[in-house]
């Protein structure tokens, strides 16, 4: 299912893979290709990509950024999820890491980026509150200047790997009395050991609660933890998510799962043949197959088309479909496993096929895809807004 590459880039895509399936721990990589990636294995995978230079190619060059054209951009994300690579922590490489290096202050600069893309520092996303998710602009959390610091008060949730999180960056409402809600708001570097800080679990229906409630009381800022100006969160916010374009629609990941679905498709007994020779499962691989074809074709061109730090309209079309390509695969692949989707001996542990068994799970944690990051429906809006002029 490639497209077609120069004998450029082909090099340059063979000596990824030198790396990816080279020096990447087998283990590290199967677990991930299973959704079951841990906290050490993030850690290892990032830290062995940096010693390569390869964590952080889209950053500025002086903070470690490859100045690479957009094909190769798009190579190295579909190659690396293609190999089961875990991704280096997206809130470290995509969010926080370039709003600092484009906003911050120097000093901001040469404390966190080398940290941060070393994975020393563990950063969570400290956006979504209880009544603030797709209407972003309206949290109520408070940071109120008092000499040289801020105080910190109210509650964000939804955080994702949370409980792994050292700092967060947090938006805040700096100037309740703005005329908009948009303005007012300003973008806080919070070191997670401050005391005032308490962090819940959130158990998901897959079994894992790699999300977390965070309440705030009386906590302290120190000024210079503010990025650029204050009151003006809400731009550096809208920034970080023309960073997540090169990756949106995980084509490499979904090209994984769909490699896999297929050779498990051809191995499973229907009783009249195998689950490849089932007209309306070929039927529906057929058509995924062209959905991934088109959605690559579509990334290459958004890739290749859009501005830096700005987000293409038609990512909202990527986010979309790639998401709900994804959801498809997960689900056919759970169909395909069948019962054993669903066997696990009286220890827990896993008895049949690791990658049959985790296909439930994966089916189940996969629904978030459609909900963070910009909600499927409200992607929808963006597009009939911007694309065809609604
Ligand atoms: C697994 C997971 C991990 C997450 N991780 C993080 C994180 O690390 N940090 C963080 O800050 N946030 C995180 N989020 C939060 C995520 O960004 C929000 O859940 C998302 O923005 C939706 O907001 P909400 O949950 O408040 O739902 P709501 O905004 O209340 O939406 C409820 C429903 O209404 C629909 N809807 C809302 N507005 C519109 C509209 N204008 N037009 C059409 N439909 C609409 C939505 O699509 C949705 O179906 C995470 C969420 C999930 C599920």
């Amino acid at each position: 299912m490639d497209l077609e590459l120069s004998s450029a880039d082909i090099e340059f895509r063979d000596s990824l893979r030198e790396v990816f399936l080279g020096e990447i721990p087998a283990d590290i990589r199967r677990r991930s290709a299973l959704n079951q990636t841990t906290h050490d294995d993030i850690v290892t995978s990032q830290r062995i990509l940096n010693r390569h230079g390869l964590a952080v190619p889209h950053w500025p060059t002086e903070w470690g950024g490859k100045d690479w054209t957009a094909t190769q951009s798009h190579i190295y994300g579909s190659e690396m999820q293609r190999a089961g690579v875990p991704q280096p922590l997206a809130f470290n490489v995509s969010m926080v890491g370039p709003i600092i290096a484009e906003f911050g202050s120097q000093e901001q600069k040469e404390k966190f980026l080398p940290s941060t893309a070393n994975l020393d520092i563990w950063w969570s996303q400290g956006f979504s509150e209880p009544e603030a998710g797709s209407d972003l602009a309206s949290l109520k959390t408070t940071a109120r200047r008092d000499g040289d610091h801020y105080v910190l008060n109210g509650q964000k949730t939804w955080t994702t790997l949370g409980q792994y999180g050292d700092w967060m960056f947090v938006l805040a409402r700096t100037n309740p009395d703005a005329p908009r809600k948009q303005q007012g708001i300003s973008f806080l570097l919070l070191d997670l050991t401050t005391p005032g800080i308490e962090r819940r679990p959130i158990r998901l229906f897959d079994g894992s609660a790699e999300v977390n409630e965070f309440f705030f009381d009386d906590v302290v800022i120190p000024a210079e933890n503010l990025v650029g100006e204050e009151n003006k969160g809400w731009s550096y916010a809208k920034f970080l998510l023309g960073n997540e374009r090169n990756s949106i629609a995980q084509v490499g990941t979904a090209q994984r799962i769909y490699a896999d679905l297929a050779a498990a498709a051809s191995e499973t007994d229907t009783g009249v043949g195998t689950l490849a020779d089932d007209p309306a499962f070929r039927g529906s691989m057929h058509s995924l197959k062209t959905r991934l074809l088109a959605l690559e074709a579509t990334q290459l061109r958004v890739t290749g088309a859009s501005e830096h730090g700005q987000a293409s309209p038609v990512s909202s079309l990527l986010k979309m479909e790639g998401t709900q390509t994804l959801q498809e695969l997960t689900r056919l692949r759970m169909s395909a496993a069948g019962s054993d989707g669903a066997i696990v001996s009286a220890e827990g542990d896993l008895v049949a096929d690791p990658a049959a068994t985790a296909s439930a799970a994966q089916y189940l944690n996969l629904r978030k895809l459609s909900i963070f990051g910009g909600s499927n429906e409200i992607q929808r809006g963006v597009i009939a807004k911007t694309i065809l002029g609604l």
